[in-house]
């Protein structure tokens, strides 16, 4: 049976510095819910006091409505899988994945069926027999997973689970992770600094930073409409160009001008100071041809990705951004050096408080 968990106002302390800064989030039963965020922000330490190996200076933390700040690690009924697997190198799979029901005294018959079951889930059932040590990273990682889900946690707490394996593979294994956590319907909490990975495996997401949350929204909403320029510049990629507020209208939106140059009428979901900064993605971009009251520019450097070509274009006002241009029919790669207009569509475009020096840190 899967939890949901409760955090509720939670503070953790080091000396003076709250790494973690009244956090308050509900994760619902059966959900893949991802703390992201960079290094430092307090992800970890959150998820280290849900399993029980930090203790919880301030609020509460409740599985299924019973608070379980004072009940030990191994009294709550989790399974953990970290970046460096953790499995024993001295047995063999089969071993490695019993040794938590035979610490829970279960016999031996109801033990092989439950590790049969759990090998098979993350496909390595032919690896049994064999050492950690003759399996590759990937497999490895399978191990903890199975691992961790064959005692029947409640919830599943997962710290950069794929951190040690190369691109290729953390591809794949997002899928095998992201099928088991489906077919078990368990609670999962993951934590990642990697924003593909929590865009690609996240029912939600919290971005944390600097210990409280930022945004928590599903994938799609974090990546279109971030909730401030840091969740922007920190999820995808985003530039970031000032915008002057020339009119302020909450029914038709913001008259802005961007970058000294451009007027655009853009809606307006936040108020924001007369100098703000407006964030818009590389693909929400289009190239033109120059004209007089648009934002012109240089291609300084065209890179092509298959389906689509990636420019650096250097504006008149000397700021680099990055435009994407998706194959049509041909996609025709411009030459650097070439004088070009980039164009917005309004519609896609975010307009924030604060100046594009601190929203591009
Ligand atoms: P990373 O991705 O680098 O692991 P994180 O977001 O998981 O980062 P945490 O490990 O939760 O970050 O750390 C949050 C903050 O708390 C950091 O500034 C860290 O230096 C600090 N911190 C963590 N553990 C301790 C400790 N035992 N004593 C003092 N400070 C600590």
């Amino acid at each position: 049976m899967s939890y949901d968990v409760n955090i509720a106002r939670v503070v953790k302390k080091y000396g003076q510095f709250k790494a973690v800064d009244g956090v308050s989030v509900g994760i619902k039963k059966g959900e893949l819910f991802t703390l992201l965020g960079p290094s430092g922000c307090g992800k970890t330490t959150l998820l280290r006091m849900i399993a029980g190996f930090n203790s919880i200076d301030e609020g509460e933390i409740s599985f299924d409505q019973t608070v379980i700040n004072d009940i030990p690690a191994h009294k709550r009924n989790i399974g953990m899988v970290f970046q460096n697997y953790a499995i024993f190198p001295h047995m063999s799979v089969f071993e490695n994945v019993a040794y938590g029901l035979k610490a829970r005294k279960l016999g031996s018959a109801e033990i092989a069926k439950r590790v049969e079951e759990a090998l098979d889930l993350v496909q390595i059932g032919n690896f049994r027999d064999r050492q950690p040590a003759q399996l590759s990273g990937g497999q490895q990682q399978r191990v903890a997973l199975a691992r961790a889900v064959v005692i029947h946690p409640g919830i599943l707490l997962m710290d950069e689970p794929l951190s040690n394996l190369d691109a290729k593979l953390r591809i794949q294994m997002r899928s095998v992770i992201k099928k088991l956590q489906r077919s078990l319907n368990i609670t999962t909490i993951y934590v990642t600094h990697d924003q593909e990975e929590a865009l690609a495996i996240s029912d939600r997401i919290a971005v944390m930073r600097n210990g409280r949350i930022e945004q928590l929204d599903g994938p799609q909403q974090i990546y279109e409409q971030p909730a401030n320029a840091f969740v922007a510049g920190f999820i995808g990629t985003s530039n970031f160009l000032a915008a002057t507020l020339l009119r302020q209208d909450s029914a038709q939106g913001a008259e802005v001008l961007i970058a000294g140059k451009k007027k655009l009428v853009l809606p307006l979901k936040r108020p924001v100071g007369k100098e703000a900064v407006v964030s818009v993605r590389p693909e929400a971009l289009e190239l033109g041809e120059p004209a007089a009251d648009e934002l012109n520019g240089e291609i300084i450097l065209a890179t092509f990705l298959g389906d689509y070509i990636n420019y650096e274009v250097a504006l008149d006002n000397g700021q680099s951004i990055e435009v994407n241009e998706f194959a049509k029919e041909t996609l025709r790669v411009r030459e650097a050096g070439e004088k070009v207009a980039v164009r917005f569509q309004p519609a896609k475009i975010h307009l924030f408080e604060g100046t594009v020096k601190e929203a591009s840190a």
